[in-house]
């Protein structure tokens, strides 16, 4: 590595892979800035249920999220837009917690470490073995590695002109914190005609409640409360969720162009992890287990061979650990997103998973790794 730069490591982006790395790489004494665009703590749109493939691995970093109430989920529910419903228990199990208390958790462990800077990058150069990074507030700063943690959708893509962004993508993210009352230990899944809706329970007792849909689904409706009287709740699940609810927030947050394209994990040398490396369908459950999951891989990479391997190495490694722990899940993920929303292929597999709940368990576990420590 080189010495003479300001950092051994910039991470662009500090959401849950940006912070699991600064965490990792810094209790190893490895030189950290993490440069985050927004002030901790806040909220995202996200389903907040974490699959416990992560959480020995969190343990292991310090963050213990159920001592700080987050609720553990083990029973699964999904129903179609009809209201047909099946339970079942769930392979691994997880646990729910906002992110805005999950991230400020690492925020506030990593910080101890790391170097933090709240400011957006907008450039990044490599030459000579040296990166050079510029922030909107005119801060520069040299690094030898720089993670790419920057989530789904970022100004960065555009400045790298990566393949994904050049794509319209249809998808539209809606959440929001709901008093209601539902089983701790459930994550609901509740379809509905152009989306599914997922519904679990955080560390606060709110119900979160975040649903994926298309653009042309939302579009025909016009604004959040119509579509979401009119089109979620004629699945009488959603129905009697909206009609016995209190939203806890103002309104609810939105985010739109979600891409689920494959993307490059290494870009001009950058590496990426998190969502900027690629994103499973939310209804997986699995993003942020994968976020997490991927910071890790590279942190033991980078830490066993930083000294003893070249780069090209340490990139070519990742990408092949990468894709030998994700690939394939992300390939199932979007298998069973196109078969949920084509109602008659639904129906078909529904009433094949209600004779057989075996079948669920199955495609649950594809789309899950095994527990990493
Ligand atoms: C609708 C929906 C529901 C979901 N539900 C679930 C679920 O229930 N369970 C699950 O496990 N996963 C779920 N996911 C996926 C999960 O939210 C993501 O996989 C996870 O947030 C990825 O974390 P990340 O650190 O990669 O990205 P993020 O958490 O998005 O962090 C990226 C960070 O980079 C910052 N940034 C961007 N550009 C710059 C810049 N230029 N300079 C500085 N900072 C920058 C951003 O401000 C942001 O804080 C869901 C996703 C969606 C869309």
């Amino acid at each position: 590595m080189h010495n003479t730069t300001d950092f051994d490591v910039i991470i662009i982006g500090g959401g849950l892979a940006g912070l699991t790395a600064a965490l990792h790489l810094s209790q190893n004494n490895i030189k950290v800035l993490v440069i985050e665009k927004y002030k901790f703590p806040h909220h995202k749109v996200c389903g907040e249920y974490v699959s416990n493939e992560v959480l020995p691995y969190l343990n292991n970093l310090g963050i213990f999220p159920l001592t700080h109430g987050a609720k553990s989920i083990t029973q699964f529910q999904i129903t179609t837009n009809a209201g047909k419903s099946i339970k079942t228990q769930l392979p691994m199990g997880g646990f729910g917690m906002s992110r805005f208390t999950l991230d400020m958790l690492l925020f506030e462990k990593a910080s101890k470490t790391s170097q933090f800077l709240i400011d957006t990058v907008i450039d990044i150069n490599f030459s000579s073995e040296i990166f050079r990074v510029e922030t909107s507030g005119n801060k520069k700063y040299t690094s030898s590695y720089i993670l790419g943690a920057f989530g789904k959708r970022s100004n960065l893509d555009i400045k790298l002109n990566r393949n994904f962004i050049k794509q319209k993508s249809p998808w539209l993210g809606v959440k929001a914190h709901y008093e209601y009352d539902m089983p701790n230990n459930k994550v609901a899944l509740h379809n509905f005609n152009g989306g599914y809706c997922g519904l679990s329970k955080t560390e606060t007792n709110a119900v979160n409640a975040c649903y994926l849909t298309t653009f042309n689904s939302f579009k025909k409706h016009g604004d959040i409360d119509t579509f979401q009287k009119k089109e979620l709740s004629k699945n009488p699940h959603l129905n009697h969720f909206f009609n016995n609810s209190k939203m806890l927030f103002e309104k609810p947050l939105t985010i739109s162009q979600v891409s689920f394209q494959n993307k490059k994990l290494v870009e001009n040398h950058i590496v990426m992890i998190g969502d900027s490396a690629g994103l499973i369908h939310p209804l997986c459950g699995n993003g942020m287990a994968m976020a997490i999951h991927s910071a890790k891989l590279f942190s033991e990479i980078f830490i066993k061979f930083k000294d003893l391997k070249t780069r090209d190495f340490i990139e070519k490694t990742y990408t092949q650990q990468w894709e030998k722990t994700f690939s394939n899940r992300l390939k199932t993920g979007s298998l069973i997103q196109r078969v949920l929303l084509k109602p008659t292929l639904a129906n078909t597999v529904f009433k094949a998973a209600k004779l057989a709940p075996s079948i669920l368990q199955h495609i649950i576990k594809r789309t899950h790794g095994n527990v990493t420590i």
